[in-house]
């Protein structure tokens, strides 16, 4: 489902190189679920967001779903993600303008998926904001936009979901409805789940907690020993 093959990601900051993935490799089977975690600043956005396509690695290969990211554009990236993938943010990331219910059906027509709608209403009910559907983010509370958010990435059943930080901005009591709610919306629908957080219970409830330490993944063994 997802491989990271030799992938080393560098940035120029001035006159210095920063080293933020050194030589990188892991593979995640499908419909399994794992956690990236490490502490503010080890690199956990940056291999999301290698692993999504949304960049490039400086050397080593990505390949999400059978496919090989390295030779595509942009374009064609991006048409990848819109074909298998789904993501959730700390900052939830609605679209201001439109209501919940349109918020969620943004994936799908940007697919070109008929049928929307119902769907839509559909997940809306599932994650128990039926009564919700025509209220703008604004008129939400942080935890319902995060549903509303959950709603929106499973809307066109993802063969993969990125969660960045998924609860970094809820309560605890929020934090752990929402995290019951993507466990159960994951198990339920096969979705392959790619978690990067900093709390080590959240990611110890996935299949694979992986740690990120100097530029290199650690693997859950090697972190119950610290
Ligand atoms: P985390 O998600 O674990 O907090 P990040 O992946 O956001 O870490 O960042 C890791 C390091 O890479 C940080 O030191 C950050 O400043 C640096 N970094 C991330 N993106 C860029 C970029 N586009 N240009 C330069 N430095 C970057």
């Amino acid at each position: 489902m997802l491989r990271v093959d030799h992938v080393t990601q560098r940035f120029d900051s001035g006159s210095k190189t920063l080293t933020v993935l050194n030589d990188v490799s892991f593979e995640i089977e499908e419909g399994t679920s794992c956690a990236i975690v490490g502490p503010s600043g080890s690199g956990k956005t940056t291999l999301l967001g290698l692993c999504a396509g949304l960049d490039r690695p400086t050397e080593g290969t990505v390949e999400l779903c059978g496919i090989d990211l390295g030779p595509l554009d942009e374009d064609e990236r991006a048409e990848v993600r819109n074909q298998h993938v789904g993501f959730v943010f700390q900052t939830f990331r609605l679209l201001p303008t439109l209501t919940a219910v349109e918020n969620v059906m943004v994936p799908a027509e940007l697919r070109g998926t008929s049928g929307a709608r119902p769907r839509a209403l559909d997940l809306l009910e599932r994650v128990g904001l039926a009564d919700r559907s025509d209220h703008y983010p604004a008129q939400l509370s942080g935890g319902e936009q995060q549903r509303v958010a959950l709603a929106r990435a499973f809307i066109n059943t993802p063969s993969i979901l990125f969660a960045d930080e998924p609860t970094g901005n809820l309560d605890e009591e929020t934090a752990a409805t929402i995290e019951d709610l993507l466990f159960d919306l994951n198990a339920t629908s096969g979705t392959t789940l790619v978690l990067v957080t900093h709390d080590l219970e959240l990611a110890a409830r996935t299949a694979r907690p992986l740690r990120l330490q100097r530029g290199q993944i650690v693997e859950a063994e090697a972190m119950a020993a610290g």
